[in-house]
């Protein structure tokens, strides 16, 4: 029957295509608009969805409205976020990586400015004689238990506490949580007379306690630093960020193998103002430890030829001599003790004369 009613296929697709035409353009007056308009949006056809008599809409209405709205806008909002964070994000990352490239932990030990104070208030201690306070050390000394505090400064303050602030969890004042408790922000700015960083914001909860933490972390690196080395530094964030990489420098320590006198000496650990146990009991990766600083008096007072060596890939910068250490241990000792300044020692004097007698 369907052969007689179409006999050949050009009739049918005839029949098909003007049932089509009035769907397409009058549908929507047999089975209503509401029916039309589910119709079309189960099965989108080509239909000008400005013919008010259509039976479904043409699928390139949905498809623009959807391009000009939906990808469109997010297109918009992807190029915000590439120009306003990607960008820039990466500039820096780019920035950090070819820097650490180049100097790869000197940066602690010899750039930041937070550390060199910290290097300097503690030679002040050791002028004034202020006896120095180390971290102890040993399997469960003070050394190793403070170790995981950078780490938990690193992921709560920079990278935890501002995303959940970004996504709304937690208050604004959390957004940049690290900065607001960063000494250095307060010490440099100190530094170029201005002393609006030590003031304390009273308006926010947050912003106080969190500037009452700089504040206490800065008077403690003031005070603290006289008597114990590098105070700061052993919490700082950004010494965990940097030993993360600190393996992608070609600038590192070396101590390929250890002398027979390791095991008796340590001298290298009594120089070092992180209190690094490692660099005297092991060697290879191992004695590179990731609180190292590459600040180098380990290698200054290594009293072994060759033993440790700061390098940059294959050149060595400086390595370990017997005669450097002599020379060196003459002007200062191992753990930074020098000749008190003279008005330091005549005052000591008397009182140690008065003790004799
Ligand atoms: S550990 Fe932190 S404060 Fe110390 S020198 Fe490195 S970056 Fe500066
Ligand atoms: S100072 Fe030199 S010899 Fe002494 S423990 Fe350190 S690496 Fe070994
Ligand atoms: S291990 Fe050596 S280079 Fe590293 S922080 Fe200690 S003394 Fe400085």
């Amino acid at each position: 029957m369907l052969e007689k009613l179409f006999p050949t296929l050009s009739r049918l697709r005839f029949v098909v295509q003007a049932l089509m035409l009035f769907i397409t353009v009058y549908g929507s007056v047999v089975v209503g608009h509401y029916a039309a308009d589910k119709i079309s949006a189960a099965l989108p056809a080509l239909s000008c969805a400005y013919d008010q008599m259509n039976g479904s809409y043409c699928v390139l209405v949905p498809t623009q409205h959807q391009v000009h709205h939906r990808i469109g806008q997010a297109m918009v909002q992807a190029q915000q976020l590439t120009v306003q964070m990607v960008l820039p994000l990466l500039m820096v990352f780019l920035t950090f990586f070819a820097f650490f490239f180049v100097i790869g932990k000197a940066f602690c030990g010899w750039v930041c400015p937070l550390g060199t104070l910290q290097d300097w208030i503690g030679r002040i201690g050791r002028r004034f004689n202020i006896g120095l306070r180390r971290f102890e050390q040993g399997d469960l000394g003070a050394v190793q238990r403070v170790r995981p505090w950078k780490w938990v400064l690193l992921l709560g303050l920079v990278f935890l506490l501002p995303l959940l602030t970004g996504l709304g969890v937690t208050p604004h004042a959390l957004g940049n949580p690290y900065c607001e408790i960063c000494p250095s922000r307060v010490a440099t700015t100190l530094l170029t007379g201005n002393t609006e960083e030590l003031a304390l914001r009273m308006g926010d909860g947050w912003k106080f306690g969190l500037g009452a933490a700089a504040n206490t972390l800065f008077g403690f690196m003031l005070v603290g630093g006289l008597a114990l080395r590098l105070p700061f530094c052993r919490i700082c964030p950004l010494l965990a960020f940097n030993s993360v990489f600190q393996r992608l420098s070609p600038m590192r320590l070396a101590k390929p193998a250890m002398h027979e006198s390791c095991s008796k000496c340590g001298i290298c650990t009594e120089a070092c103002p992180m209190d690094i146990p490692e660099i005297a009991r092991q060697s290879g990766r191992k004695a590179y430890n990731e609180d190292c600083t590459l600040c180098g008096r380990c290698v200054e007072y290594c009293p072994q030829d060759g033993i440790i060596k700061l390098k940059w890939g294959p050149l060595a910068l400086f390595s370990s001599s017997r005669e450097y250490y002599k020379a060196k241990v003459k002007r200062e000792l191992p753990d930074g003790t020098v000749k008190p300044l003279k008005f330091v020692r005549n005052a000591a004097r008397p009182a140690a004369d008065a003790t004799d007698a």
